[in-house]
């Protein structure tokens, strides 16, 4: 057997005829550019995140930098992050001008501690950024409560969490000031190309991150704002609204393959050789990834590789770390479980059309390497 990482093909085949007519209404229409779609897929997520305003972008990456932008955040100020995660957190923290300051993680959840982060905060810092990596919510109560002390923004980076809930049945992205959403084709909810969304209550920000994606303008050839480029297509729009609407079924489906690896795994005694994601009771966890720890991580990896199962790394290198961070001063050592983390991390395919062949395909493969 062959076990894909992950397999769209599957999802598209379900929707493919629906989002045909959807993609053909957007071709009838001729309008490309901010227009019905965008406006719908905006409503429907700020609804489904309990938000009044969702502004919908071209990327994840560029959600987050419009969140950075639309608190006028740049040079001088500082903005609190975490080093776990995909480079693009901390790299729009840098390119708003203002400098990432990273705080280690906690160990099971993979997010932001934040009673490191508590430490670190200046005079400059103006915002936290906590992501909800892998599909579960950061803690975010200490972090709202930091952030009120301390008048702080909160701009959560839900790229990986659409649909997550928090302990009080929060949901991601609307918890704290700002959210940020990509729909990059393989998270949750993924487009057939680039996209993200930035969610606020605020309406005010709401009116600036409007502007600010379209060139910093709300009335035509009129730019009070410097702006960009920022805009989510129609055509992207029509194919989310249609994806949307399974989201809660797809998100359903990974929860259960974590449940079935988290029995089969266990079944075996591997919990003891591997360590298992959490699977909480309260929360909301929407599995973006299934990651498991293992010192033998190297290994492991060669032997699912023989057995042709699909699996990776997320992160190999700690952003703290990456050579284009080098300017901020930060050395190995500084932040010791975050770069644990990197060296034992495993994500292994989690997808909701995963069936349970493949499930236990990939546990049997994981029994077989620790029996040898
Ligand atoms: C995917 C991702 C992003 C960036 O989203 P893009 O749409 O690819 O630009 C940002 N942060 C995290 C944690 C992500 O996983």
């Amino acid at each position: 057997m062959r076990v894909p990482f992950f397999d769209l093909k599957a999802q598209y085949a379900a929707v493919r005829d629906e989002i045909g007519r959807a993609i053909t209404e957007v071709y009838d229409s001729q309008q490309f550019i901010l227009g019905p779609q965008v406006r719908r897929i905006e409503q429907e997520i700020a609804r489904y995140c309990g938000v009044s305003h969702a502004v919908g972008v071209s990327s994840g990456t560029d959600a987050l930098l419009l969140a950075l932008m639309a608190l006028d955040i740049g040079p001088g100020d500082e903005v609190i992050t975490t080093p776990y995660t995909f480079i693009a957190t901390a790299g729009s923290i840098a390119r708003s001008g203002a400098r990432p300051v990273f705080v280690d993680i906690d160990p099971t959840r993979f997010t932001i501690d934040p009673w490191l982060a508590a430490d670190r905060i200046t005079e400059r810092t103006r915002a936290i950024l906590p992501v909800h990596l892998f599909g579960r919510c950061a803690e975010m109560e200490s972090i709202r409560t930091l952030a009120v002390q301390h008048r702080l923004a909160v701009i959560e980076d839900a790229a990986q969490a659409i649909g997550a809930e928090d302990e009080y049945g929060r949901r991601a992205g609307g918890i704290g000031l700002l959210g940020c959403f990509s729909f990059y084709p393989t998270k949750n909810l993924g487009g057939f190309g680039d996209g993200g969304m930035v969610v606020t209550s605020d309406p005010s920000l709401a009116s600036t991150l409007t502007a600010l994606r379209n060139h910093g303008s709300s009335t035509k050839y009129l730019h009070t704002l410097l702006g960009g480029n920022f805009r989510l297509d129609e055509l992207q729009a029509a194919i989310l609204t249609i994806k949307f609407q399974y989201l809660d079924r797809w998100t359903e489906q990974r929860i259960n393959n974590a449940k079935q690896y988290d029995a089969l795994f266990r079944n075996e005694g591997l919990e003891r050789r591997i360590q298992l994601p959490d699977i909480p009771k309260k929360e909301r966890h929407v599995f973006n990834q299934y990651v498991v720890r293992t010192p033998e991580r190297e290994a492991l990896s060669h032997f699912l590789e023989s057995r042709e199962i699909g699996h990776d790394v997320y992160y190999p290198v700690p952003l703290h770390l990456q050579p284009c961070f080098e300017y901020l001063g930060y050395k190995e050592g500084d932040m010791p479980i975050s770069e644990q983390a990197a060296k034992e991390a495993l994500a292994l395919p989690i997808y909701p059309d995963l069936t349970s062949s493949m499930l236990e395909y990939v546990v049997d493969a994981v029994k077989a390497f620790y029996g040898q």
